[in-house]
């Protein structure tokens, strides 16, 4: 199978999702006590991810972005956090972090299928930079691009120059600033409040029209110790 080949180690999305709220059951957050959200691409291709965090956790508070990076800043976290459910002033909330990347059938990274259109891929914002990036003619020029420019900007400080990536590492780069974003902002919250979290992320990968999680990091926060947390 492909993606074994590729990535190694693998789970089928809606399997990955359900086990993650099993794991996290045996931490005490659950559907009734807990508050979830996505940061994925705004990719058509990765909203099955949302589709299915919503039937498990409830309604979803919607991080994503071009790309998955995390855009919503300090209001969008605050926003989120106040969202969550209130007990005794503690209270419980869930990240799901996704960068993601197409490959067809013959190993091809960046490629996938859509409906109705014979050559497509994924993802888009992280080719178009890598295309950019490999032809030295990244510019921020377009204002209308702010979403792209920040993307642009917030990799480009993660990416040696001399040595430019493939798109499999610019996926795994990408992914690894999102969490890292993410998690320096939550430092000083759970410092302030009493707030526990979980934060688990991966890549997305679409393969022959459905779609694969390779895990990265899944860590629970709570009692102010962060556990890392094993799902293969
Ligand atoms: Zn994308």
């Amino acid at each position: 199978m492909v993606v074994k080949e590729i990535f190694g180690r693998y789970l089928e999305e809606t399997a990955f999702i359900n086990s993650t709220y099993d794991i996290l059951k045996k931490y005490n957050f659950t559907s009734a006590n807990s508050i979830a959200s996505a940061c994925l691409c705004r990719d058509e291709l990765c909203q099955t991810a949302l589709v299915q965090i919503k039937n498990i956790w409830g309604e979803v508070f919607n991080f994503s972005s071009l790309g998955g990076l995390y855009t919503a800043g300090i209001t969008g976290l605050k926003a989120f956090l106040s969202h969550a459910p209130d007990f005794n002033g503690a209270r419980r909330c869930v990240f799901y972090v996704f960068s993601h990347i197409g490959v067809d059938e013959n190993g091809i990274l960046g490629k996938c299928s859509r409906k109705g259109i014979i050559d497509s891929n994924a993802c888009g914002a992280l080719i178009f930079f890598l295309n950019e990036l490999s032809k030295k003619t990244v510019s921020y020029s377009d204002v209308a691009d702010e979403e792209q420019n920040y993307l642009k900007k917030r990799l480009l400080s993660e990416i040696n120059l001399s040595n430019l990536p493939n798109l499999l590492e610019l996926t795994k780069i990408s992914l690894r600033a999102t969490v890292k974003d993410i998690e320096s902002l939550m430092q000083g919250f759970v410092k302030s409040d009493k707030i526990e979290y979980a934060l688990i992320s991966g890549i997305q990968v679409h393969y022959l029209n459905r779609n694969y999680i390779i895990p990265e990091e899944f860590i629970v926060f709570e009692e102010a110790e962060i556990r890392k947390i094993e799902i293969l």
